[in-house]
């Protein structure tokens, strides 16, 4: 808390007035380029690894970067909060893109890996069943040249199948049919501190370094 708390005073001191224009806009309404759903892991920093600024993302995080699926209803089978975020973000705010963000050496696929039977806290142990089927053996082939490390591996699949989970729900599916969205899988590796972004033709995790960032950009258009 004293980082925090010191923070907040050099803030106020160094940088009050650099913000202070970016938050005069931003105080008359919200147009993020995109909604983000991330691990809640305290080292996935889109701010710096995207160069991101207040107003750029609407975002949700949560343990696993999990999205539970929808039920025929439309309801959520497993977090009202996270599916309320994707219907406002998608209804009031227009997004047009949505990331799903995994990372390397994530603390939710390691527990997984060792069991969610042995997880003492009811909470997390329920919670994590839905991305437990990251490790069905079916999923492997999701992958060509996965990343050495099976946890690694295992949360790369998991991005793709939280981005299928997210397809079951109404308003996602209405928005990919007039065109109006798209759904992004990312990864982002700690250690080389590399995003990467699944190429469906390659079947794999490309880095987006600055020749396929200009990639990128160019379908964007
Ligand atoms: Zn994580």
């Amino acid at each position: 808390m004293r980082k925090l708390i010191q923070g907040i005073a050099d803030f106020r001191e160094t940088k009050f007035a650099d913000y202070k224009e970016v938050f005069a806009k931003l105080v008359l309404g919200q147009r993020p380029d995109a909604l983000f759903i991330a691990c809640s892991d305290s080292r996935v920093a889109a701010n710096v690894f995207a160069s991101t600024n207040p107003g750029d993302l609407f975002v949700v995080r949560n343990v696993g970067n999990c999205i539970p699926s929808c039920d025929q209803h439309g309801m959520s089978t497993g977090d009202e909060s996270e599916a309320a975020a994707i219907e406002f973000s998608l209804s009031n705010l227009n997004v047009r893109d949505i990331i799903v963000c995994g990372h390397s050496d994530c603390g939710a696929i390691q527990s997984l890996i060792n069991g969610r039977e042995k997880i003492p806290f009811p909470n997390l142990k329920s919670w994590l069943r839905h991305i437990e089927n990251a490790l069905d053996m079916k999923n492997l082939f999701l992958i060509k040249n996965p990343p050495k490390e099976y946890h690694n591996l295992i949360s790369q699949i998991n991005v793709l199948l939280q981005v299928e989970n997210l397809k079951t729900y109404p308003i996602v599916q209405e928005r990919i049919l007039n065109g109006t969205l798209k759904l992004h899988s990312w990864w982002f590796d700690l250690k080389t501190i590399g995003v990467h972004y699944y190429d469906e033709s390659e079947q794999q995790f490309v880095l987006i370094d600055e020749k396929h960032a200009r990639e990128l950009l160019k379908e964007l258009k």
